[in-house]
């Protein structure tokens, strides 16, 4: 594949994949580095933190900001400095050249292409779901990955949140805002959520409004698009991990009635459009970097592909990490350009005293 100059829509020093805090990050460093960075929204524009409410937890709003409110600010900000971002899903990065002339030609879903000398994909991480029976027909009819959004649908009734990590905790705490329980079904005894997650949960418990259903896994959900969630087919074994242990005698299956499923088990990191590139990536997908100490720490195995975010971090995944990594990434953008720029600039200045050897 060739980046056809005709095909080209336009050329730029820097794209970065993704609107979410780190890309935003990225752009606000990359666009007072004067890398005139160009920036593609993707499916879910200004990524996860425009699904939740209250962020009480970055820094500098000692009263909280709201995901969205917060994600808005980052983007003034950016563009403020001469960031553009445009409406796009990347489709594609293919390098295209050799050495210094080496770039990437970035196409998008609707087919437009773009070229960049550098690239820092900052494209976040999916929710992740189970894939069990029902799961096609009730998705958006009862069943759901974002209780932020879907959540005051269901007043009133009886909410199961499955999962049991810092996700899964914040949703079931806001959950009790509507629910009239709400059921937390993990399959392992332990959960592994922050303390201060746990705390809040166990208080709720305490009050009757959250009650956790442990070592417990689901295996079909029931209902229709008409009548919404019904109910959920749950396993429990007492040592945890019941789908594992479906023939064991200690495993018990039972019904059970629901008006809603929320699932918070995880997030699948979004990498699809990097194929072309041979990235290299863990066995769950999440971008390997560089990491480590000192400068570089967002380079990837290929040159000038830099990577930051919830698409390289499967373990801290906040706001503040992910963020801070945009802006590492941004540096170690900039110090590539610059040294593609001296690569270039002493390749043309080699060029007229090859010509003139060559009369
Ligand atoms: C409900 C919820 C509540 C949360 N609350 C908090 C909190 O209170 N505090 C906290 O610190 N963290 C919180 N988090 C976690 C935090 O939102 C994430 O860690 C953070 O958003 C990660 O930022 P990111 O920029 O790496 O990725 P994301 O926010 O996932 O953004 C990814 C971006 O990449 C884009 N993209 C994906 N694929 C492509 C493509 N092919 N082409 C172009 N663009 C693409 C997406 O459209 C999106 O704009 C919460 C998360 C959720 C889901």
């Amino acid at each position: 594949m060739t980046a056809d100059a005709t095909d080209v829509v336009e050329h730029r020093r820097l794209i970065i994949a993704g609107t979410g805090i780190s890309g935003l990050s990225a752009a606000i460093y990359a666009a007072r580095s004067n890398n005139d960075p160009l920036i593609f929204e993707g499916d879910e524009p200004g990524g996860q933190l425009t699904l939740t409410t209250d962020v009480e937890n970055y820094p500098g709003f000692p009263e909280g900001i709201s995901g969205p409110e917060l994600i808005t600010n980052m983007k003034k900000q950016a563009q403020k400095f001469g960031a553009e971002t445009k409406n796009g899903i990347i489709e594609s990065v293919t390098p295209v050249g050799e050495g210094a002339d080496r770039t990437f030609r970035v196409e998008l879903k609707n087919g437009d292409v773009y070229t960049s000398d550098a690239f820092i994909a900052a494209s976040g991480a999916s929710a992740r779901t189970l894939d069990i029976p029902g799961q096609e027909e009730l998705m958006g009819y009862g069943l759901s990955t974002c209780a932020t959004c879907d959540g005051a649908f269901f007043r009133d009734e009886k909410i199961m949140v499955i999962g049991g990590g810092d996700a899964a905790m914040e949703e079931a705490n806001f959950l009790t805002k509507f629910a009239s329980t709400v059921y937390i079904v993990h399959r392992r005894e332990e959960f592994r959520a922050e303390d201060v997650w746990i705390d809040r949960t166990m208080e709720k418990v305490e009050a009757g409004e959250i009650e956790l259903m442990l070592n417990t896994e689901a295996i079909e959900l029931h209902g229709s698009k008409e009548d919404g969630m019904q109910s959920v087919t749950l396993v429990r074994h007492p040592e945890g991990h019941p789908t594992e242990k479906l023939d064991d005698p200690e495993t018990e299956e039972f019904d059970f009635d629901v008006g809603a499923v929320f699932y918070a088990i995880g997030h699948t990191p979004n990498t699809e459009y990097l194929n072309e590139l041979d990235v290299e990536t863990d066995e769950e997908g999440y971008i390997i970097t560089e990491g480590g100490r000192g400068a570089g720490q967002t380079k990837t195995g290929v040159d000038g592909l830099f990577a930051a975010g919830d698409v390289v971090d499967f373990h801290y995944q906040q706001a503040v990490t992910a963020g801070g990594m945009g802006s590492k990434a941004a540096i170690d953008a900039d110090d590539y350009l610059e040294e593609l720029d001296r690569a270039r600039a002493a390749a043309s200045a080699a060029e007229p005293a090859t010509a003139e050897s060559d009369d």
